[in-house]
């Protein structure tokens, strides 16, 4: 029996891992996919995490991970929009990432059931049972879920979510390219928006979100780009000059923004779990370590005796809702603004006249520096 299981190896599930082995807890990892593995994901963290992932033991520069000070937006017809930003970020792959702070976890005695996906989870009395499809069945005092932007899990633990009307599908690739390290580039295209910026090794991550209507009549994903990306005259100058270095893209459909419970019958939600914010925010990896790591304080206060189930129910969501909610919030009326052709082109006009505004939406998109 371990104190706790938490389904889903991201970096939310990850973050609790690592905090709930430090407080001296037995925890077990189950996790779909065997480390290193790539995952869609625009790959630019910000910085406001940065000082906790060295705190426990990531040496971000030794990974080669570019330092990104630098912003820059563009609408469909190719009109830009430049920003610094504040509080910049780094440029480093899920597939490096994830996969260091896995053997950071398993160094600190964290247990990781990998190639298994959770299929069942039951409580009876105090105790959680967790079934997997490699025929395997754990005990714990405590569930976490961690298992990211979709699952079928929410449906068999029938967790209402409410439909979202509009069906996105996410892509992204690696690539080399000549193109400046220090700065993220968001360009938009009709139904949807496409960033690149460094990561390690000198490579670039390209990776959009798009209406999956933008399919229809497609021959495939290549056609839809062609065909609607490239009118976007810098998404075309980057599609067609990279050497793209996947044999084919990581691809995630059906990415749903709306908003979720951030505990459900009694399972603690992290990251992506309790709620997504959209991508065009660039800060959906800062706030999956941030609740991962308010999740464990908690939870730590649970295992000590300190409160009692209902309390830490009550109190993580009012926690997760109190550093969160506002900030998806916000991410999503940007979506609405800079996800439609015509709105976006207003926007960016509005905003190149005037430039002290950009600054202050970043912010409003970003959190502050996890303390620790
Ligand atoms: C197109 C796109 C671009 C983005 N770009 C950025 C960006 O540039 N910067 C940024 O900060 N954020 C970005 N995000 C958001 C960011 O990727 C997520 O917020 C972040 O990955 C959340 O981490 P997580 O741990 O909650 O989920 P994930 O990282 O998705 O981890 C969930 C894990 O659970 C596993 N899993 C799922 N179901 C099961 C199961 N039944 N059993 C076992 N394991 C399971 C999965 O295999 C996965 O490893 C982007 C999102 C999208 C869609």
């Amino acid at each position: 029996m371990y104190d706790a299981i938490i389904i889903g190896g991201g970096l939310g599930g990850l973050t609790v891992a690592i905090e709930l082995a430090k407080n001296g807890f037995s925890v077990i990892v189950i996790e779909k996919h065997t480390y290193p593995f790539h995952k869609v994901c625009g790959e630019y963290i910000s910085n406001e995490v940065r000082p906790y992932l060295e705190h426990i033991g990531l040496d971000i520069d030794k990974l080669g991970a570019s330092s990104i000070s630098k912003f820059q937006l563009s609408s469909v017809r190719g009109k830009l929009l430049h920003s610094p930003l504040k509080m910049g970020g780094f440029g480093i792959s899920r597939y490096s990432l994830d996969y260091e702070l896995y053997k950071i976890a398993i160094n600190l005695g964290v247990h990781f059931e990998l190639n298994a996906s959770v299929e069942d989870t039951q409580r009876i009395n105090e105790t959680f049972f967790v079934d997997t499809n490699t025929s395997k069945t754990f005990q714990a005092k405590l569930l976490i879920g961690s298992y990211g932007k979709r699952a079928k899990i929410d449906k068999i633990i029938q967790r209402p979510i409410p439909k979202q009307t509009t069906s996105y599908l996410g892509i992204k690739y690696h690539i080399s390219l000549d193109f400046p390290k220090d700065l993220i580039a968001l360009h938009n295209f009709d139904g949807g928006y496409c960033g690149i910026s460094a990561i390690e090794d000198n490579k670039f991550c390209l990776c959009y979100l798009c209406v999956t209507s933008n399919l229809k009549n497609k021959s495939g994903v290549k056609q839809m780009e062609q065909d609607i990306l490239y009118k976007n005259p810098f998404l075309k100058e980057i599609f067609t000059q990279a050497d793209f270095l996947f044999k084919k893209p990581e691809v995630i459909n059906e990415v749903v923004f709306v908003t979720k419970s951030k505990v459900h019958e009694n399972i603690i939600m992290v990251g992506d779990s309790a709620g997504l914010i959209t991508p065009l925010a660039g800060n959906g990896m800062s706030i999956a370590i941030r609740s991962g790591f308010l999740a464990a304080q908690l939870i730590t206060e649970f295992f000590q005796g300190t409160i009692n189930r209902n309390e830490l129910e009550k109190l993580y969501t009012s926690t997760w809702n109190d550093n969160f909610r506002n900030q998806l919030w916000r991410g999503r009326q940007l979506q609405k603004l800079f996800g439609k052709e015509k709105t976006a082109e207003l926007a960016i006009n509005f905003l190149n006249n005037l430039p002290v505004l950009m600054p202050l939406i970043i912010r409003s998109t970003h959190g502050k520096v996890l303390k620790f």
